[in-house]
């Protein structure tokens, strides 16, 4: 805390890991001995650069990039890029630090890494955000390149910005690099199912928490927070697996649709239009819009936070579970704030952390990498199922890590012994770096 003052997130995630560390610094003390854990804590490379742009009137704005290049033990550093006013280095440090861990769970050789800036794309017209990303993309070329670093979206940062930073790397560089940014457009090599994969990958994750339960998504009331790229595509995936989700929400509200949420209608909102989710019960007069609603309020029996971090707090959590909720399936990072996972656990429902359930998004990237590096395209049938057997693997890796270090059931110890042991023995095997 006093090495990293003022970064609460980057606290909070740096101990959550910690703490379920003890039984396997006990069962292998090399790691202690190497100071391996102070190592992962401490990025290898931080990147702070200033952003100037002009917007539509000609006035100039001036925003803070970041780039935390945390851990390449495993392979180039990889992680989103996320645009949003809150970013500040204690956030990108948190999201960085989960990537390492979550990047070793997916079993792909990428390392962990995490960027963005505090520039807020809400409102923008599309030439300011290309300008922006442009600008944002002239000084972070530098620092990139296949086999160094590549970023991918986040919070604000879509097909449409992946489009202008890629565009500007390759002006810059003279160099059609495909394997420098994923998340791309299938038009120009991205992967299919890139889009879909976060969302997709977190409800495959549910649905074999739930086998273990004897359990099924099929006629389950389900409730998932946010309405951008990851809540649409687990609303899709929850739909087609036979459940309801009856609520989504954004920052300035809930929309509550009882018969199920029509998807067309929000995709076609969000994706296409970019307008807010309270335009969504002008269209249907049987859904109710709640300004300033907590989502966490409707009665579900699976909930999946897909907004943002700190999202669900205690109160939040003893409400689920008094009203029934039998499992949480983290599609945001960190969305559950500490005492939220204590409230989660003592009840014994089913809790899947995001750098374990949402690590759908990340593995469809490293194959999104394998297609660039090998100049070939794959069907969206084929990428489906890698990412449907890589999701089936990391439940099945958590599961029994935490049931072999004497916590079954406990996702979060699993995700976090498992992906610490992958990272840990690359870090030791290369010395003292
Ligand atoms: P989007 O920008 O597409 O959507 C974000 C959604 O969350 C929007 O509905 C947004 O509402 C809401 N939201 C964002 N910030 C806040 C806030 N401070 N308070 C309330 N609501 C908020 O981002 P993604 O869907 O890509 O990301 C969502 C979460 O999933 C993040 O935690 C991200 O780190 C995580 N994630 C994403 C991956 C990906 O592949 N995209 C991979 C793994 C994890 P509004 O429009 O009002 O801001």
């Amino acid at each position: 805390v006093q090495r990293n003052p003022g970064e609460s997130e980057f606290h909070q995630a740096v101990r959550e890991v910690i703490d379920t560390l003890g039984p396997v610094l006990r069962k292998y003390p090399q790691y202690a001995e190497s100071k391996i854990i102070e190592r992962i804590c401490e990025p290898e490379r931080q990147i702070i650069f200033r952003v100037p742009w002009q917007d539509d009137r000609g006035e100039v704005h001036i925003n803070r990039g970041f780039r935390v290049e945390f851990n390449s033990a495993l392979g180039p550093y990889k992680g989103g890029l996320r645009f949003h006013p809150s970013v500040y280095l204690g956030i990108v440090k948190f999201l960085g630090f989960e990537q390492i861990f979550k990047n070793a769970l997916t079993g792909m050789p990428i390392g962990g890494a995490k960027g963005g800036s505090d520039f807020d794309p809400k409102g923008k017209s599309d030439g300011e955000v290309m300008r922006f990303c442009q600008s944002f993309m002239t000084e972070l070329f530098r620092h990139l390149g296949e086999y160094t670093d590549v970023p991918a979206g986040d919070i604000g940062v879509g097909a449409r910005e992946i489009g202008f930073l890629f565009g500007q790397y390759k002006r810059i560089t003279n160099r059609y690099e495909s394997g420098v940014l994923t998340g791309k457009s299938p038009h120009w090599g991205g992967a299919l199912v890139r889009r879909e994969a976060t969302g997709y990958g977190s409800v495959y994750f549910m649905d074999e928490m739930l086998k273990v339960r004897g359990e099924s998504l099929e006629g389950k009331v389900c409730v998932v927070s946010g309405s951008g790229n990851v809540a649409i595509y687990t609303i899709e995936k929850i739909q087609t697996l036979g459940g309801k989700v009856v609520a989504c929400s954004d920052s300035d509200g809930v929309i509550f649709h009882k018969r199920g949420i029509d998807l067309n209608l929000l995709k076609q909102l969000k994706s296409v239009e970019r307008r807010r989710i309270a335009d969504y019960a002008n269209e249907h007069g049987d859904a109710e819009y709640i300004p300033g609603g907590n989502i966490w309020d409707i009665p579900c029996k699976v909930a999946m936070p897909s907004a943002t971090q700190n999202e669900i707090n205690e109160a939040s959590a003893r409400r689920l579970v008094a009203n029934g909720c039998i499992a949480v399936g983290e599609g945001a990072n960190m969305p559950t704030m500490p005492e939220g996972v204590k409230v989660f656990q003592e009840a014994g429902i089913a809790y899947g952390p995001g750098k374990a359930a949402n690590a759908g998004g990340v593995a469809t990237s490293a194959l999104e990498m394998q297609q660039n590096a090998s100049r070939d395209t794959w069907t969206f049938e084929h990428t489906e199922q890698r990412l449907h057997e890589i999701m089936k693997e990391i439940h099945r890796s958590c599961y029994e890590t935490a049931a072999e270090f004497g916590s079954p059931g406990n996702y979060v110890i699993g995700a976090n012994i498992v992906g610490f042991l992958r990272v840990a023995e690359a870090m030791l095997a290369f010395g003292l770096i």
